[in-house]
């Protein structure tokens, strides 16, 4: 079987490297000659709207799936006229459009912050009054990481972030003083059945994921797979699906969802019984979904911007390198460190040390 993936950053090397041994071939496109996944897939390099590379993908390929969401809407159509495409179009569509998502979560009765979509500065001064201070500006579309991001704290605030967007619409958020965040990865066949990871407790910084951590036995576990069964079933959804929320007193708020393998699932490569990446490969391609139970206690560290010496990393007890291959460049994820020990104690002891070694080499 061979899957076709769009995009071959470091997603897409991990699929690969978890296909693999179940005989499984990948082929991937990317504008970039660089790519991380290149090394391990055959690599199509040109535009993903390239109809001659399309149309090779799409003959070359049994299913084709994709490592990032903004694919151009007609991109994810063409290939799903000519071949199979997990997950469906729909999915992309709804996660690349924030204001589109928020709705849609909504209607599904998974509450989110209050939001308001923007498309001037009028809307966004008359927008405030009903959100209240602080908030926070996004673009609609092409955000990820905290990009076209600002935090309102002030009126004064409200100029230089609308000039900051350019113009592009936009939707204003009350900003949620949460207990903690997680996210829930889940993971759907062609079938309808679903399983679930434990929910990844997630630390952020400068809207960037930076430790997640495996909490077997949450007490939002239940909460946050009613939520994503509900996402996941609206969309007919089959592959790895991964919703972010926010915990305020003991009640999820839905942030945004991922129609993709998440960097807050990346412990799931050692820290569970089957990682997403191998989940997602087997949903697409209708194979039996293995396991999702936690193999002892798990985190993940990201690095960020720069890295340490492979050395240092693996003189850390139970610490699992993941290079991407890809040149340390500021707020680029360089690689991850997964934590798997037998304590709870020794896994948060490695994990404070990966994130002082993390924090020494970050630039970002
Ligand atoms: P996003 O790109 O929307 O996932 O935002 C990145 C990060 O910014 C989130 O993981 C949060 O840490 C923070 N953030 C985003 N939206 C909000 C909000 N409405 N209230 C508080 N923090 C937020």
């Amino acid at each position: 079987m061979k899957v076709g993936i769009l995009g071959a950053g470091q997603l897409a090397r991990m699929i690969a490297l978890a296909g693999y041994p179940l005989g499984v071939e990948f082929i991937v496109l990317d504008p970039s000659a660089e790519a991380c996944s290149t090394v391990l897939c055959e690599h199509l390099l040109g535009d993903y709207n390239d109809p001659v590379l399309l149309a090779e993908l799409a003959e070359r390929a049994d299913v084709v799936t994709y490592e990032f969401e903004n694919v151009p809407a007609d991109v994810a159509e063409f290939l799903e006229n000519h071949t199979t495409v997990h997950p469906a179009p729909k999915a992309l569509a709804v996660a690349q459009d924030r204001l589109v998502e928020k709705r849609f979560l909504q209607e599904l009765g998974i509450p989110t912050p209050a939001y308001v979509a923007i498309d001037s500065l009028d809307d966004l001064e008359q927008a405030m009054l009903t959100v209240g201070w602080p908030a926070i500006l996004k673009s609609r579309t092409q955000g990820y990481d905290g990009k076209g991001q600002s935090i309102l704290k002030s009126p004064a605030d409200l100029m230089p972030a609308w000039e900051l967007l350019q113009g592009v619409p936009a939707i204003v958020e009350g900003f949620v003083s949460f207990n903690r965040e997680i996210s829930i990865i889940a993971v759907r066949n062609i079938a309808g059945e679903m399983v679930f990871y434990p929910v990844s407790e997630n630390l952020h910084r400068g809207g960037i994921l930076r430790v997640s951590e495996c909490r077997a036995s949450d007490p939002m576990q239940q909460q946050a797979e009613a939520y994503v069964t509900k996402l996941a079933e609206a969309l007919a959804y089959v592959g790895v699906l991964a919703l972010e929320l926010f915990e305020v007193d003991g009640q999820l708020l839905a942030n945004e969802f991922a129609p993709r393998v998440h960097n807050s699932g990346h412990w799931t490569i050692e820290g569970a019984e089957t990682s997403q990446f191998e989940n997602h490969v087997r949903a697409i391609l209708n194979l039996p979904l293995g396991a999702t139970a936690p193999v002892g206690f798990a985190a993940m560290v990201n690095f960020i911007g720069g890295l340490p010496s492979t050395e240092q990393l693996l003189s850390i007890p139970d610490a699992h390198v993941h290079l991407y291959g890809k040149e340390p460049r500021k707020g680029r994820k360089v690689a991850h460190v997964t934590v798997r020990s037998k304590t709870a104690e020794q896994m948060i002891a490695s994990v404070s040390a990966l994130v002082r070694l993390s924090d020494q080499v970050d630039c970002s």
